[in-house]
């Protein structure tokens, strides 16, 4: 069995990754209507992996005999003003995420939940590349600039991006 504060904490966590898989369907609607099909397509195996996400807390969680109660997701924001700005957001919300999913590692030790600990080393891992790799287009970005070209071939390589299953699912 699994602590009240360990599954509280998960639930919490859950909802923080729905709201992540929210946030970048979102983003991916918006490029969509703006005519940016592959920023779009990025953002919407974004929102597939933030899903994934969840499902890796919720197998877990279910795996220990706790239960998993859905919280409502909170409401989104619309529009972003230009790519730049979406994946500064983007990078702003990951190193958020990082911090809840500390805390949630700090909490794990402090309850000597070794087995929930042990989970968390992926998420830890994968904070890192989130940040990485949303650091990286916003120096693209940056680079970019203005020119319109340089943004269309941006767009047309993100169209490429492929949905893989995240290692702790596919193990599933
Ligand atoms: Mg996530």
């Amino acid at each position: 069995m699994i602590s009240p504060k360990i599954q509280d904490a998960i639930n919490a966590q859950i909802n923080a990754e729905l709201w992540s898989a929210y946030l970048y369907l979102a983003m991916g609607m918006h490029f969509e209507s703006e005519g940016r099909a592959g920023i779009a397509n990025w953002f919407r195996i974004q929102f597939k992996e933030e899903q994934a996400h969840a499902e890796i807390f919720i197998n877990y969680l279910n795996s220990r005999g706790g239960r998993v109660v859905l919280k409502p997701i909170d409401a989104v924001p619309e529009s972003w003003e230009s790519p730049l700005a979406a994946f500064e957001a983007t990078l702003a919300h990951e190193q958020k995420v990082t911090a809840l999913i500390n805390n949630l590692y700090a909490l794990a030790e402090a309850e000597h939940d070794y087995a929930t600990r042990g989970k968390l080393d992926w998420f830890v891992s994968e904070q890192v590349e989130e940040e990485e790799t949303a650091t990286n287009f916003i120096e693209r970005l940056k680079l970019i600039g203005n020119d319109g070209l340089a943004l269309y071939m941006l767009d047309q390589e993100l169209a490429s991006r492929v949905y893989n299953v995240p290692a702790p699912l596919a193990a599933k």
